[in-house]
């Protein structure tokens, strides 16, 4: 089956491409891109008047949850609220249960997510065994079962000289390491951010130097190693500040940040709201801003959800003993649009941020409509109104701080080698 998706406004940074414009999809990959192209017989064809359409959004950072936790979400539902998001493919981080640390582990993804998923699932394996931060784990291994990046996510590598090792080794076999940036002695008990709001409620905070440290570690561990480094959800002023020197020197360094980091604030947090206790924190007015102008700047490469679904039973509790993270898979686009909408990024900045580099970072083919390209592509409707409902939700958990909000912007269909496998 061919699909023809017609008349959009086509955005693809890759090709510096934003036009209106065709796109014919034949046998999964991208056949043709153009005006007036006609319909060949026995195409379904897409009317996107009026619609962006975009290489397929990519969300870098998911916790999926599956083998072992599968109460929280699986890779079905998880992959079901990525298309309702846009995405067409996710790299899923490995504090499942067991740990993504070896062969066996990453094939029961590749192949569950073969089976199962409605999206394109990118295991991301651990950096050390049982992420516990001991002894490297095989990495080969892992890039050869179909791992694209190791993380040990949920937790820093603590041990710099095992760091170094780790981006040394990961150089060597060409697989992306991710950072989780954070100086656990400083984050002590800390269950949000440090600060006149923490003060108020009486809880303990976590400090901005908590993560700027560690921010600070990588950058110089990937300097002197000569490689590369990606930080994960960055939230501080300070972290964006390292990069931005970082990369003007030449240093190998990529991050993201998550749409909460840019749209909420610590205040979120009064009321003892669980649905806004996530690690790093949710931050100050001037992280805020130092967001959208790292974004706006191209210190920040990618906008990731950090997509941490949780059981209720382990979000409707006391704050201090609530587990940390939110779902973001089906609120990311909307709330990414807003920075269109007040100038931090144009279509392009957006499309490359959600889409072009984090391909680029994970080294995988997507993030393009080039000629000959995977038929990934997400549809966009920018006016779409809606509200965010925990009832209609892909995902199995519910915890997210944007429950009731009203979005502007919607994903109206979700193609993954060219098949649609989500229509608003
Ligand atoms: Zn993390």
């Amino acid at each position: 089956m061919n699909l023809l998706i017609k008349g959009g406004r086509v955005i693809d940074p890759s090709q510096g491409i934003d036009e209106i414009m065709d796109v014919l999809i034949a046998d999964g990959v991208v056949l043709e891109l153009g005006q007036g192209i006609a319909t060949p017989e026995g195409t379904q064809a897409i009317d996107a008047t009026g619609l962006l359409v975009t290489p397929g959004l990519i969300d870098m950072h998911v916790h999926l949850r599956d083998p072992g936790l599968e109460y929280k979400e699986d890779i079905a539902t998880g992959s079901r609220a990525a298309a309702a998001g846009g995405f067409t493919s996710v790299a899923c981080m490995p504090n499942t249960s067991p740990v993504i640390d070896n062969k066996a582990v990453a094939s029961y993804v590749v192949n569950k997510a073969q089976s199962e998923a409605l999206v394109n699932v990118f295991p991301i394996g651990s950096i050390t065994k049982g992420s516990k931060g001991d002894s490297l784990a095989e990495m080969g291994d892992l890039k050869e079962a179909g791992c694209v990046a190791v993380s040990d996510d949920g937790k820093p590598v603590c041990n710099s000289e095992l760091m170094r090792r780790a981006l040394e080794y990961a150089k060597g076999i060409g697989i992306t390491v991710i950072s989780h940036s954070e100086d656990l002695a400083l984050v002590g008990e800390g269950v949000m951010n440090e600060g006149f709001v923490a003060t108020e409620l009486g809880l303990k905070g976590i400090p901005w130097a908590a993560e700027d440290i560690a921010v600070a570690r990588e950058v110089y561990l990937a300097e002197f190693a000569s490689a590369p480094v990606h930080i994960a959800h960055i939230s501080t002023a300070g972290s964006a500040r390292i990069i931005r020197n970082a990369k003007a020197r030449g240093v190998k360094v990529t991050c993201e940040t998550a749409p909460h980091y840019f749209t909420l604030t610590d205040d979120a947090v009064r009321g003892y709201n669980t649905n806004a206790k996530m690690n790093p924190p949710l931050r100050g007015e001037s992280d805020v801003a130092a967001m959208k102008a790292g974004l706006a700047d191209g210190t920040i490469d990618a906008i990731a959800t950090d997509h941490a679904p949780h059981h209720p039973d382990e979000k409707d509790v006391e704050f201090n003993v609530a587990l940390n993270g939110i779902v973001g898979l089906e609120t990311s686009l909307p709330l990414s649009l807003k920075l269109v909408e007040e100038g931090v990024l144009d279509l392009k900045g957006l499309v490359s941020v959600m889409s072009c580099n984090p391909a680029k970072i994970l080294g995988i083919d997507r993030g393009t409509l080039r000629v000959g390209a995977v038929g990934d592509v997400t549809v966009i409707d920018p006016g779409k109104e809606w509200q965010v409902d925990a009832a209609k939700l892909e995902s199995k958990s519910k915890n997210s701080p944007f429950l009731g909000w009203k979005m502007k912007g919607k994903a109206v269909y979700t193609v993954v080698k060219g098949q649609v496998v989500y229509q608003a």
